[in-house]
């Protein structure tokens, strides 16, 4: 009888509205995995901090802040709920402002700490496809599978837009563009941890491609690697 594969952690990092949550989710619905979304964390911690009016620079109230607070990530079928101190905050923390004080409380290398020790803690044991920026870069450099997922910014701008169409926020595209433009100087020009791509990462286009082409790519990719180091 031939052993399961080995399950691996699967890193996906890219820039906003690149399609990692839609491939992160699929992937890991499609292999069986725990799917962790690690902005859904600097997205909650950013809620606490806008509600307790803690301003986005105030680096040491922020890290106080992180190391006070309590974030869970709960799978659901096709997703995840995330709870904030216990309070379900799943839709709360996707609004425009959060996602701009999210982008601006990730600078903050005390409270990156704190959440990559978390993020840690929910992959060690495998078989988890994470998303985020730094997954394969920092949180787990020895992945055995990472993706890099780009496509153009207009088209990342056109699905966030949509998403907040369908959601009733009055945004409109150019704004949405202005938006995603702002957030990814942040996340290209931090000095901890910025986004790149992981020399070894696998960089996936999804401009022209369908999200299920693209989760039956990383699958494909997956099985790949789990034979590969089942045999080393
Ligand atoms: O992925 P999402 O857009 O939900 O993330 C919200 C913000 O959190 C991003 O704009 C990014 O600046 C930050 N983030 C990060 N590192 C991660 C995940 C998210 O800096 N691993």
């Amino acid at each position: 009888m031939t052993a399961p594969p080995k399950k691996l952690i699967i890193a996906i990092d890219g820039p906003v509205g690149s399609g990692k949550s839609t491939l992160a989710r699929r992937v890991a619905e499609m292999l069986g995995y725990v799917y962790v979304d690690t902005g859904a964390m600097y997205r909650a911690l950013a809620l606490k901090a806008v509600r307790q009016k803690i301003a986005p620079d105030a680096a040491d109230a922020l890290v106080t802040l992180a190391h006070d607070t309590r974030i869970d990530l709960r799978a659901e079928e096709g997703g995840q709920r995330v709870f904030l101190d216990g309070e379900d905050v799943t839709m709360e923390i996707r609004t425009p402002e959060v996602s701009q004080a999210a982008s601006k409380i990730a600078v903050n290398p005390g409270v990156r700490q704190v959440l990559v020790a978390e993020q840690r803690r929910a992959g060690q044991q495998g078989g988890v496809v994470m998303e985020g920026r730094d997954i394969g870069s920092v949180v787990f450099p020895d992945a055995g599978l990472k993706i890099f997922l780009t496509a153009s910014p207009e088209v990342r701008a056109e699905r966030r837009w949509r998403e907040h169409e369908q959601k009733g926020d009055a945004i409109d595209l150019k704004t949405t563009l202005e938006e995603i433009r702002e957030r990814d100087r942040r996340d290209l020009e931090r000095t901890t941890s910025p986004l790149v791509r992981a020399r070894d990462a696998v960089v996936v286009d999804s401009t022209a491609m369908e999200p299920e082409e693209a989760a039956r790519l990383v699958v494909m990719l997956a099985n790949g690697n789990a034979t590969a180091s089942k045999a080393t």
